[in-house]
C-alpha cells in the first residue's frame, strides 16, 4: 500500500551505500515510495512523521543476490513431492523473514518448484500488495544438462516430464528451454555449468556444458535482453562460463587465482556465497554445526574432500579486486539462519567491511542493472534500514537490523522514537 504521509528519518549516523565511510548525522525526507531530500536539516512538511534513530547507522535496504524462496534443506528427501501451492506458502514465509532481516530486494537464483513457476507468482503477489515482501527478481528454473546439477529426475514422480526439471542438452534444446523460461517471466537466465555440493551423485568439479553450449545460453538470453547467472564450482567450468559472457558468477568456490582474475577482467560479478561454501568447509569436522544445518550427508562428504581448495579460494578472492555481489544461498541453508550472517563470514575471510557492505548495496544494484535501489540519494526508492552502532567497526551489527522501510512503508520499527509535525 502506498504510504500517505511524508516521513523524516533522523539518523545518528548515515551511510549512502557507496561512500568510503558513514558521514555522521543526516536527515532523510521520504515522500511516497521515494527519497525526496537528504541533508543535515531537511524540509519538515506539515503532517510529516518523524522517526528518530539517534544511536543507529541508517543505510540502504540490503540486496541478497542469491536466494531460493521455494527450497528448504529440512525438507530434503520428500521435497520434490510437495505441491506448487505448498512451495508458494514456503516462499511467502521466506519473504517476510528476509524483510525483517533488512533485505528489501532478493534475486531468486533457481525456482525449486519444478512443476510450476512459483517464484514468478510470488513476485507478482508482492507487486500487487497481496503479500508483504522484498522486491523479487526472478531467474526462473536453473537450466541443467542431463546428469548435471539439477538432474533431479530420479526424485520426481514417474509421470513427471523432463521439462519440469529444466534439462537441456545441445543448442536447440537450450534455446527452447531458455525461451520458455522467459515466456513465463524469468528476469534472468540461470544455468548450472558444473556439478555441486547439494546435488546427489555428481562432483562439483564436473563440467556439464561445452563451450559451444554455454555460448549459446548467453547469446539466446541476450537476444531477449536477459543477463545470465551461472551456478559453478570448479575452475574449468568457471573459466568457460566467464568466457561465454555471463554477468553473475555464483559460488566459483574452486576457481583458481587466474580464473578469479579472468572474472575481474571480463567485468563480471562474483557472488561467493561464503556462508554456504566457506563456513561449511571450515567447520567440516564440527558435528554440532552439521547437525544444526540438517543437510544430507553427501554434502559434508564433498566439503571434506575439497576443504583445502575452498579455503584457498576464499583467500584468493579476498586478495583480488574482483567485483563482489552479496549472496547467501539461503534455501540451501535453513531459513532460521539470518542472511546477514554472510557479512561476518565475508569479513572473517578477509574481505574488508566496506567491500562486504557495498556488495549488498551499490555493487548488488550495479550487477542487477538497477539505478533505483542500493544507494540512498534523492529520487531513489525509499528502501532504508537501520542497525544499532556502526557496521564499519563491528560488522556483526548487520545481524541486528532494527528498522526497515520497504519502498516508503515502515515494516519494522524497534528501539526508535517518533512524533508527528503539526
Ligand atoms: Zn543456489
Amino acid at each position: 500500500m502506498r504510504p500517505e504521509r511524508p516521513v523524516v528519518i533522523r539518523a545518528g549516523n548515515f551511510w549512502d551505500g557507496i561512500s568510503d565511510r558513514p558521514v555522521g548525522p543526516q536527515e532523510i525526507l521520504v515522500k511516497g515510495e521515494t527519497i525526496a531530500e537528504i541533508g543535515t536539516n531537511v524540509d519538515l512538511p506539515q503532517g510529516a512523521e518523524v522517526i528518530d534513530l539517534p544511536d543507529s547507522t541508517v543505510m540502504p535496504g540490503l540486496i541478497d543476490c542469491h536466494v531460493h524462496l521455494t527450497l528448504r534443506p529440512e525438507l530434503t528427501g520428500s521435497f520434490w513431492s510437495y505441491s506448487p501451492s505448498y512451495k508458494a506458502l514456503l516462499g511467502a514465509e521466506a519473504l517476510t523473514i528476509f524483510l525483517s532481516n533488512g533485505f528489501t530486494t532478493v534475486r531468486d537464483c533457481g525456482d525449486m518448484d519444478l512443476h510450476g513457476f512459483t517464484v514468478r507468482d510470488l513476485k507478482t503477489a508482492t507487486v500487487q500488495g497481496m503479500i508483504p515482501g522484498p522486491r523479487v527478481i526472478c531467474s526462473g528454473h536453473m537450466i541443467s544438462s542431463r546428469g548435471g546439477h539439477m538432474n533431479a529426475t530420479r526424485s520426481l514422480s514417474p509421470d513427471s516430464g523432463a521439462w519440469e526439471n529444466c534439462l537441456a542438452d545441445g543448442i536447440d534444446e537450450i534455446r527452447k528451454v531458455i525461451r520458455r523460461e522467459i515466456r513465463w517471466g524469468a528476469d534472468w537466465v540461470k544455468f548450472a555449468a558444473s556439478g555441486g555440493f547439494s546435488s546427489v551423485g555428481d562432483d562439483p568439479c564436473q563440467v556439464t556444458y561445452s563451450q559451444e553450449e554455454m555460448d549459446a545460453i548467453v547469446e539466446t538470453a541476450r537476444d531477449f535482453n536477459r543477463q545470465v547467472s551461472v551456478h559453478v564450482i570448479g575452475d574449468e567450468a568457471t573459466r568457460r562460463a566467464v568466457l561465454a559472457g555471463v554477468r553473475s558468477v555464483e559460488h566459483a568456490s574452486m576457481a583458481s587465482q587466474e580464473t578469479i582474475a579472468l572474472i575481474e577482467k571480463q567485468g563480471a560479478w562474483l557472488c561467493p556465497t561464503q556462508l554456504a561454501a566457506v563456513k561449511s568447509a571450515r567447520l567440516v569436522g564440527d558435528d554440532a554445526y552439521w547437525h544444526a544445518l540438517n543437510v544430507p550427508a553427501h554434502v559434508r562428504q564433498k566439503m571434506r574432500k575439497y576443504k583445502d581448495c575452498l579455503l584457498d579460494n576464499a583467500r584468493q578472492i579476498a586478495k583480488s579486486d574482483v567485483k563482489i555481489a552479496f549472496g547467501t544461498d539461503i534455501g540451501i541453508l535453513p531459513y532460521r539462519i539470518n542472511g546477514a550472517c554472510e557479512f561476518s563470514e565475508m569479513v572473517t575471510n578477509g574481505i574488508a567491511p566496506l567491500r562486504a557492505l557495498k556488495a549488498a548495496t551499490s555493487e548488488a544494484a550495479a550487477l542487477l542493472q538497477r539505478d533505483d535501489i542500493g544507494v540512498l540519494a534523492p529520487a531513489r526508492c525509499a528502501d532504508i534500514i537501520a542497525v544499532p552502532g556502526d557496521p564499519f567497526r563491528d560488522i556483526a551489527v548487520m545481524e541486528k537490523v532494527e528498522f526497515v522501510m520497504n519502498a516508503g512503508t515502515v515494516w519494522k520499527q524497534e528501539r526508535c522514537t517518533g512524533h508527528r509535525i503539526r
